[in-house]
């Protein structure tokens, strides 16, 4: 097998594979195409810490899910990966219904609101 540079067939690879190709926190499911494509790895731990790169401390998550709390300081204290992601889950689901709510009014409402207006058309 070639030896690949990107995330997804590379090094993230076997943390995917470890975490059954699915978002640690909403449960995206990465067997299936295309949503592997949507996948990332997301470090537990801050710039800095010493187990930052430890893979114990680094989850697959779709890339939404990683991104949504980028800029939130986590307590990391003493803390399992386990207990890390239980910590981030429920504001990155949080997050996920805020982008919902805004998708239900201003993108599914909109693309509703034309195909009403293109049968009213005909
Ligand atoms: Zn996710």
């Amino acid at each position: 097998m070639p030896s690949f540079t990107d995330a997804l067939r590379g090094y993230a690879h076997t943390i995917l594979k470890r975490d059954g190709s699915r978002c640690r926190y909403c449960g995206l499911d990465g067997t299936q195409w295309p949503n592997w494509l949507y996948l990332s790895w997301d470090h537990l731990l801050p710039v800095g810490h010493p187990n930052r790169n430890n893979p114990d401390f680094i989850v697959a998550a779709c890339r939404f899910c990683n991104e949504a709390c980028n800029r939130t300081v986590w307590d990391v204290a003493n803390k399992t990966p386990d207990q890390l992601v239980a910590q981030k889950k429920p504001h990155v689901l949080a997050k996920r219904a805020e982008y919902r709510s805004f998708w239900e009014q201003e993108v599914r409402g909109s693309r509703l609101g034309e195909q009403l207006r293109g049968k009213e058309d005909v």
